[in-house]
This record gives C-alpha cells, sequence and structure tokens, in this order.
C-alpha cells in the first residue's frame, strides 16, 4: 500500500472501524486541535474539554494499539489551526501517496474536505463512519414523492429493518409507541443516584485551552469533570445508565425539576455523537434489559428510550442531509429579534429559564424538554431570530455538533423550516410547565395571571404568538382549536396588550 495518511476528525472516535482492524506500515492516523473548529462559535469550555481530551485518549489508543499517529495539540508551532493548511502542509511534508478521510457529519466539513481532496495531487478516497444505522439518503429516500416527513413511520421501519423491539412481524407487547405513559411529573419519590466520578484531572489541559486564549463560556471544575472521554468511560457511563436510570427514564422523560438537573437521563449524547459509543450497541444493550428483566425495566422504559436513539437521532441525521444547506437559512415566521442577553448568564426573573439556562452555562446540559419546552418555547414565542437561537444551542451544550443541532433547534424547536420536522410548533403557555416541573411554585411571576402585574410571560405571549402567525398557521389542521379559543377570548385584546409591553422589554423579564 501507498504511504496514506488518513484524517480522523474530532467527532470520529469509533474504535471499532474498521480502519483499525489491522495494521499497516504505510498508514499514519492524523488528528488535529485547531482553532477552525473552537472559533466558529463560542463553545461551552466543558465541550471543548471533552472533545481535546477525547482525542488524546484516542490517540493514545491508537498509538497503543500499534498504530502510528500524528496529533497536532492546539499549541504546536506546526499547527495552523486550519484543516485545510495542516492537511496540505503534512502531507506535503511527510511525502504521503494517498489521502483518506471518513465522511463527515457536517455540511461545511464535507465541502471543505472535498476541496481539499482536489487540491492535493494524490488519489484521495472517502469511507463511511460505521457509525449510523442508516445512510446520509435513507430519509430522503424513504419520504421520496411525500409530502411531509414524519419520525413515527421512519422508526417503526427502523424497527423491522433491525428487528428492535419485535416479535415476529409485530412490535413486542402490541404497541409501537408507549409515548403517553411517559409524561409524569418529578416530586422526589425516586432518588437520582450520582454519577460515578472518573477520578481524573483535567486542569492541565483546561490551561492550555486557557493559555491558548480560546474563548469559551460557561464554567467548569476541571478535578470533577463528569463527560466521558475514552471509550471505557463511555462504557462506564452506559453501564451505570442501564443499571440505576433505564428503570425509570420513560417515566420521567418529560419532568423537569429545580434540584435535578438530569433527572434519569443517559448523559450519552456525548459519548454517542464522538462515536465513543455505538447507537446500535446502546439498543441492544438496552433491549437485553427488558428481555432479562421485565419485572425490573419494562416496555415504557426501554421502548422511550430506543425511540430516541433509533427513530429521533437517525432520523434528525436524515432531514439534516436531505435538506441542507438550504435547512440552516429557514426562517418561516421572518423572526428578527436579538437573543436576550439573560440566556448568556442565567439573570432573569422566569424561574423556569433561570433554572434552564443556569444548569446549561453549569453543566453544558439540559434535557430535552428544557431545550424544547423553556428555552426554545421562549424564543419562540419572543420571535427570536433563528440564527442567533441556533449559535446559542451550538454553542452550549457538550453535545452540539450541527447535523443535530441545527435540526432539533431551528426544526423541532423553532419551527423555521416550516414544518418538515415537526407537524406544528412547539409552544405552551404557564400550564405545561407548571404540569411538568417545580419551577412555577418559586417564581417571581403569576403562572395563573394572563395580564397585569407579575403576570407571567407565557401566558399572553403564547396567545400573541399564534394571533400575529394566523396566516401562516390558521389553517393546519392540529391548530385550528386555537384560533377557535382565540376568537372566543373576552380577555385577547388585553392579553395582546400584555404581550407587546413584555416584548418591548425582553431584556428586563
Ligand atoms: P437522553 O434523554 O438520555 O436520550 C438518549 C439519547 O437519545 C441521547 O443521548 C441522544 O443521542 C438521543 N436523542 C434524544 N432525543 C433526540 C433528538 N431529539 N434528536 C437526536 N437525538 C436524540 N441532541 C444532540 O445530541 N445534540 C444537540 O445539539 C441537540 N440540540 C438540541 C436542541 C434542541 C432545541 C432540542 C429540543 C433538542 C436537542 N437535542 C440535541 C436532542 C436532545 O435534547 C439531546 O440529545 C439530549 O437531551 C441529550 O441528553 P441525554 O444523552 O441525557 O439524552
Ligand atoms: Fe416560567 Fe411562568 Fe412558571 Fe415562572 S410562572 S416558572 S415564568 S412558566
Amino acid at each position: 500500500m501507498e504511504k496514506t495518511a488518513r484524517l480522523i476528525l474530532g467527532d470520529q472516535l469509533n474504535q471499532r472501524h474498521s480502519w483499525f482492524g489491522k495494521k499497516e506500515e504505510s498508514v499514519v492516523y492524523l488528528m488535529m486541535e485547531i482553532r477552525q473548529e473552537t472559533d466558529y462559535v463560542k463553545h461551552h469550555v466543558q465541550k471543548v474539554l471533552a472533545f481535546f481530551q477525547s482525542m488524546r485518549n484516542f490517540a493514545d489508543w491508537l498509538e497503543k494499539q500499534g498504530h502510528q499517529v500524528i496529533y497536532l495539540p492546539i499549541d504546536h508551532k506546526e499547527n495552523r489551526q486550519h484543516l485545510e493548511e495542516n492537511i496540505l502542509h503534512v502531507v506535503k511534508s511527510e511525502k504521503f501517496k494517498r489521502f483518506e478521510y471518513q465522511l463527515p457529519d457536517e455540511y461545511r466539513l464535507d465541502i471543505q474536505l472535498q476541496k481539499i481532496c482536489k487540491q492535493l495531487n494524490i488519489k484521495t478516497k472517502s469511507f463511511d463512519t460505521e457509525h449510523f444505522l442508516s445512510d446520509r439518503e435513507s430519509v430522503k429516500t424513504f419520504f421520496s414523492g411525500k409530502k411531509s416527513y414524519l419520525m413515527e413511520s421512519f422508526y417503526r421501519s427502523m424497527r423491522e429493518t433491525f428487528d428492535i423491539l419485535m416479535q415476529g412481524q409485530k412490535p413486542l407487547g402490541g404497541k409501537w409507541n408507549y409515548d403517553q405513559e411517559n409524561r409524569n411529573n418529578y416530586r422526589g419519590e425516586v432518588p437520582v443516584p450520582p454519577l460515578p466520578a472518573f477520578g481524573r484531572d483535567l486542569n492541565e489541559l483546561l490551561k492550555t485551552i486557557e493559555k491558548a486564549e480560546i474563548e469559551t463560556l460557561g464554567t467548569v471544575d476541571p478535578k470533577n469533570f463528569p463527560w466521558p472521554c475514552s471509550r471505557e468511560e463511555s462504557v462506564t457511563v452506559l453501564e451505570f445508565f442501564l443499571e440505576e436510570l433505564l428503570p425509570y427514564f420513560g417515566t420521567y422523560q418529560d419532568a423537569m425539576h429545580s434540584g435535578e438537573p438530569f433527572l434519569f437521563h443517559s448523559r450519552l449524547s456525548f459519548a454517542l455523537n464522538s462515536k465513543m459509543l455505538q447507537p446500535l450497541e446502546v439498543i441492544q444493550k438496552a433491549e437485553s434489559c427488558l428481555q432479562k428483566n421485565p419485572e425490573k425495566y419494562g416496555m415504557a422504559q426501554v421502548e422511550g428510550f430506543i425511540r430516541q436513539i433509533l427513530g429521533w437521532r437517525e432520523f434528525m441525521r436524515g432531514i439534516y442531509w436531505a435538506k441542507m444547506p438550504d435547512y440552516a437559512q429557514m426562517n418561516f415566521f421572518g423572526h428578527k429579534r436579538p437573543l436576550p442577553s439573560f440566556f448568556w448568564d442565567g439573570n432573569t426573573k422566569m424561574n423556569c429559564l433561570k433554572h434552564a439556562i443556569g444548569q446549561s452555562l453549569e453543566h453544558a446540559y439540559a434535557h430535552h424538554i428544557q431545550r424544547l419546552m423553556v428555552t426554545g418555547n421562549f424564543a419562540l414565542l419572543a420571535g427570536i431570530d433563528p440564527d442567533e437561537v441556533d449559535q446559542w444551542y451550538l454553542g452550549i451544550y457538550i453535545d452540539a455538533i450541527e447535523w443535530v443541532e441545527i435540526t432539533n433547534t431551528r426544526g423541532m424547536s423553532q419551527f423555521a423550516d416550516g414544518g418538515i420536522v415537526g407537524t406544528k410548533p412547539y409552544v405552551s403557555s404557564a400550564n405545561y410547565i407548571d404540569k411538568m416541573s417545580n419551577y412555577c411554585g418559586s417564581c417571581h411571576y403569576s403562572k395563573t395571571k394572563k395580564t397585569g402585574d407579575k403576570s407571567c410571560p407565557f401566558n399572553s405571549l403564547y396567545w400573541a404568538f399564534y394571533e400575529r402567525n394566523r396566516e401562516k398557521l390558521q389553517n393546519n389542521p392540529r391548530i385550528g382549536f386555537v384560533y377557535n379559543t382565540l376568537s372566543k377570548m373576552k380577555q385577547k385584546d388585553e392579553i395582546l396588550e400584555q404581550a407587546e409591553s413584555y416584548l418591548e422589554r425582553l431584556e428586563e423579564l
């Protein structure tokens, strides 16, 4: 084999990839920490740490397996801090005859790598990452000729294809979906066990990041860094989740609690998105828990969890590749307001937002319902520019990579795609937030008031959102009831005035 450079990106840490099955004298793996990736958005400090540490551990693992590695740390003098310049330089100086890479998950990197290949005057080849269960085109092909994309039908076909939770041709237990059983509030009835500590100190790496003057947001305790940064640590988190948290996952999936930032969620998104864990192994392990111990686990818990990975995660990736690059420009409602500054410091009187944003800054984490029904809900009701909303979500979360961030944010949460991902906007008044959390009880605002002093902003903004988008939404069959209620509402003008006054002083809320 000719002397070959194989690129491994920071989110391609898949030890099970067929590349690594045999050692080749002529192959050198190339990894790099670059400003191109740390600076395209301001990231949470935990996210930069988690990626760098995981990449370094992966490079160590490769060397231990006997592979050759060129690793460019962020402070290396030969590091040109840019993908293209580093690759061109290394290929030339090391006299490589071939360049190979795994297909990136992000559109911008896909285009960039194609461009780099054209500039290299050597043979080039791309490989699958061997991580996802469907390929880039699957969702597009599955829904070809259809008007809308429905996650549920894609999910069912994935269950059949991979024979997950099936009994012959039928869904195990007789039902495909147990969503209705997964809507409990949490009142502390089951204690949430703490994640086992990894017992390592990332202070040196943190100092390197600070010395390089990478701009970050949020806080970190490097001595108790909670995110898995190697395959072994990822498996530890998975085993902990299966044993301790999965039995309650479905029940409390949508619940929110000011004292429990993680509840019974798995915290596996970083390990999955960096490919230290494979989706199929996670799904099969969860399924085998149910098979071995149905009394402990129960169908609603396990199906609820598997649907997120086999359904939503694969579906979102398919939507991304079906709709990019246009997707990144979509703004169905034409929203243009800037993101209020309390998104960056949590300094607001709205208790739900204070907690959801506060824990995001502290842990680089909020679970799905906090992202969707608190921060996302507020941004949509307030008419915030989806570009600014995207930038925030892309920076703040440990698991934020564009293919899964943008489809969830611009699509599911902001309805900026006009209904590709969701069939109607996910918005609510205080009622839903109160039902699913303990936030409203100790809030400055009153959850029951729609107008006047201390009325909850969600209550008036909710109706004003529907009123201002009447033309775009009133024919949606899932929304008709809202307009019926609005037309009969006696307080309508007052509520709309209240919303207007809140919109004029968003920063003060
Ligand atoms: P769990 O609740 O334990 O779920 C298990 C796994 O299922 C997750 O690890 C994840 O891999 C997968 N999953 C669950 N929901 C989704 C979903 N809607 N789309 C894709 N995969 C899903 N997820 C990301 O991985 N990266 C993002 O940048 C991201 N941005 C989001 C932005 C918004 C506005 C919303 C509403 C959701 C976003 N999500 C994103 C989806 C979801 O919120 C996170 O995957 C989840 O909160 C991660 O925590 P967990 O690992 O504890 O998940
Ligand atoms: Fe949030 Fe309104 Fe409840 Fe306060 S009252 S926590 S602002 S929903």
